[in-house]
C-alpha cells in the first residue's frame, strides 16, 4: 500500500538543496495535503538554518512563515512533514530526529519525516542514486513509509505552471547563493592563511640558516 506520493518539483527542491551543501545537514518543509489516507507531497520549502554535519535546526520563524504564505495560495494545502539530510551516512532518524518526530506528529498526526541522502547522487550526477526515505513513528516504533513519486502527466505539468505562475524565486534559491558564498569565502581565507603560514615556515628557515652563518662567522679562525 502507498503511504506517500510526491511531486517530481518537490523531490527536485530537496534534491538541489541538500547537494548544494553536501558536507551539512539542510532541512526544510513538505507541502501538501491528505487525499484519502494517502499523503500528497507537491512542493517543499525553507528558510534560515543552521547546520552541521550531523545536525540542523530551522530558525523557529520558518514554519510559521510557510504556513502563511501557502494559505494566502489559497490551494488548499499545508504543512504535511518536514525533510533534512544525512549527508553520506544514509536514511534514518536519529533519536533527536524521533524526538522532533513525535513532537510533530501530536500537532499532525499524518506527518511525514522525509530523510535524503543526497552522496550517491553528487558522485554520479543521477537523481535516481540520492537515497530518500520517508517516516513516522507508530507506536513508539520508526516505520519506513511507502511511497511513489507522482509521474502523472497533467499533473506533473500543471505543478510545474503553478509553480511557473507563482513567479517568485524559490526562498531557498536565493538563501543557497548567500551560504555558497560564504563557503568560497572561507575556502579562499582558508588558502591565504596556509599560503601566510609556508611563507612564515620559510622565513624562519632562512632566519635560521643565517644566524647559523653568523655564528661561524664568529669563531675565531684558525688560519
Ligand atoms: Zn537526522
Amino acid at each position: 500500500m502507498v503511504n506517500v506520493r510526491i511531486y517530481p518539483l518537490a523531490l527536485a527542491k530537496i534534491l538541489k538543496h541538500s547537494a548544494s551543501f553536501s558536507g551539512i545537514e539542510v532541512a526544510g518543509v513538505l507541502i501538501g495535503k491528505l487525499s484519502g489516507n494517502v499523503i500528497e507531497i507537491s512542493d517543499s520549502d525553507t528558510g534560515p538554518q543552521i547546520g552541521t554535519s550531523g545536525h540542523v535546526k530551522l530558525a523557529p520563524t520558518v514554519a510559521p512563515l510557510i504556513a502563511e504564505k501557502i494559505e494566502k495560495q489559497g490551494r488548499g494545502e499545508y504543512i504535511v512533514g518536514w525533510y533534512h539530510s544525512h549527508p553520506g551516512f544514509g536514511c534514518f532518524l536519529s533519536s533527536i530526529d524521533v524526538e522532533t518526530q513525535v513532537g510533530l506528529q501530536k500537532m499532525f498526526s499524518q506527518c511525514v519525516a522525509l530523510v535524503v541522502d543526497p552522496h550517491d547522487y553528487i558522485m554520479s550526477g543521477r537523481p535516481s542514486d540520492a537515497e530518500v526515505k520517508m517516516f513516522q513513528v507508530q507506536e513508539d516504533k520508526v516505520v519506513s513509509l511507502e511511497y511513489e513519486v507522482l509521474l502523472e502527466k497533467d499533473k506533473l505539468i500543471r505543478n510545474l505552471i503553478d509553480y511557473l505562475e507563482r513567479g517568485e524565486e524559490p526562498y531557498s534559491t536565493a538563501l543557497d547563493r548567500i551560504r555558497l558564498e560564504v563557503y568560497e569565502w572561507n575556502r579562499k581565507l582558508e588558502e591565504k592563511v596556509n599560503v601566510a603560514t609556508e611563507g612564515i615556515e620559510q622565513i624562519r628557515e632562512e632566519l635560521k640558516s643565517i644566524s647559523n652563518i653568523l655564528k661561524q662567522d664568529k669563531q675565531p679562525s684558525k688560519v
